[in-house]
């Protein structure tokens, strides 16, 4: 057994002080405040120094990272998997984007061979499928050679249980209510995104059962007072989450602090979109088959006007959620743990609590990711 001490727990909607988590195999078995909790002689202990643990980062869109993308080569989610950890990220949805539809089958087939033997690292929940049913006028970075409109004969082996978890389509279209409750009753939560879908088209979207909104702002309509659109019916229909990149390029800080008070932590997950840069020095780089420029802080199309995903990492977007809200880190680790977990409707991640499964990360009182545990393993230490 690991026992962790001498930590401040955040399981995350409250806040244990001189806590103790016990971690027995790839689940918690205990956890609370020191005085009430025993370790086993036996327990290997790790003292957090008076740090903060919280549930491991659940991320619902990234590309690729460190040089690799996950629509290029769908074998390379198992190695970015391996490095997720260094950000705190204990699970995620590999997102491929827009291709040729042999594309989303080979990495289906990468999702259903599972696991590689010996395998460390943050856990691929299934695939966040981004397109290829957008719209042609929200396209960003997705190429339009490869966008269709809805069609079910497509989708023929898109399940959860083949590894499908979520999927991003412009609902608005037609045929793509059809899809919506089509992808639903197979177990797949679904997004509206890259869409140029009307508020009223929207909430028709949601009452065909789409839950999420794919990075707010960014592949939709503007917020305009008199032409609410997509963004207005995703912060305000209760129940409905969406995707917020919080690098502030993406979207203003001005804008993510506004989105905050409008929606608050139960409605946001934080996601990176980040692409194969991540993590690396500045070049060109892949996304899909566009070649992508990259700097320290942002990924564009040759045009230099559209954004391509970005090198933003999952620790650095909640640091800029505190700048940019002024909110506590208790409430924005909402947005990376608990919030994401319901859109997925997992029940044992994105919490601490007996029974879960043993996600950890232990962050300095300035959010920096100190170690990081993913099924009870420790796959990150800082410094070591
Ligand atoms: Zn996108």
């Amino acid at each position: 057994m690991i026992g962790f001490r001498n930590v401040t727990v955040v399981p995350p909607e409250r806040t244990i002080a001189d806590g103790v988590v016990l971690v027995r195999d790839d689940r918690i078995q205990a956890l609370g405040s020191s005085k009430l909790i025993d370790l086993p002689e036996d327990t290997q202990i790790i003292d957090g120094q008076g740090n903060t643990l919280a549930p491991g980062f659940i991320e619902l869109q990234i590309n690729g990272g460190f040089g690799m993308d996950f629509t290029e080569s769908p074998e390379t989610i198992w190695p970015v998997a391996e490095r997720l950890p260094v950000y705190g990220v204990t699970s995620f949805l590999p997102t491929v984007i827009t291709s040729p539809m042999d594309t989303f089958q080979r990495a289906i087939e990468v999702m259903q061979a599972g696991e590689p033997a010996g395998f460390r690292g943050a856990r691929p929940l299934g695939l966040h499928i981004e397109g290829p049913f957008l719209s042609l006028e929200r396209k960003g970075a997705h190429n339009p050679q490869y966008i269709r409109p809805p069609d079910l004969n497509l989708i023929a082996n898109w399940s959860r249980d083949n590894g499908v978890r979520l999927v991003t389509l412009a609902a608005e279209q037609p045929g793509g209510l059809d899809m919506v409750k089509t992808l639903v009753s197979r177990g797949v939560v679904v997004s509206i995104g890259h869409s140029t879908a009307t508020y009223e088209q929207a909430i028709e979207a949601f009452t065909a059962g789409v839950t999420y909104g794919t990075h707010l702002f960014n592949g939709q309509p503007p917020l305009h007072h008199r032409e609410p659109g997509l963004p207005a019916a995703l912060l305000t229909e209760p129940g409905v989450a969406f995707g917020l990149i919080a690098d502030g390029i993406h979207v203003h800080p001005a804008m993510v602090n506004l989105v905050w008070l409008a929606k608050g932590p139960d409605g946001i997950t934080l996601v990176t979109d980040a692409m194969a840069a991540l993590g690396m020095p500045s070049g060109t780089y892949h996304l899909g088959d566009y070649d992508v420029i990259v700097d320290e802080t942002s990924a564009w199309l040759a045009d230099r006007s559209t954004l391509a995903g970005s090198v933003l990492t999952n620790d650095s977007a909640l640091r800029n959620l505190m700048a940019f809200t002024g909110c506590s880190l208790e409430q924005a680790l909402l947005t990376l743990t608990r919030t994401p977990a319901r859109v997925l409707g997992l029940a044992d991640r994105g919490l601490l609590a007996e029974g879960a499964v043993a996600d950890l990360v232990l962050l300095s009182p300035d959010g920096r990711v100190l170690m990081t545990m993913a099924a009870g393993e420790v796959v990150f230490h800082a410094g070591r």
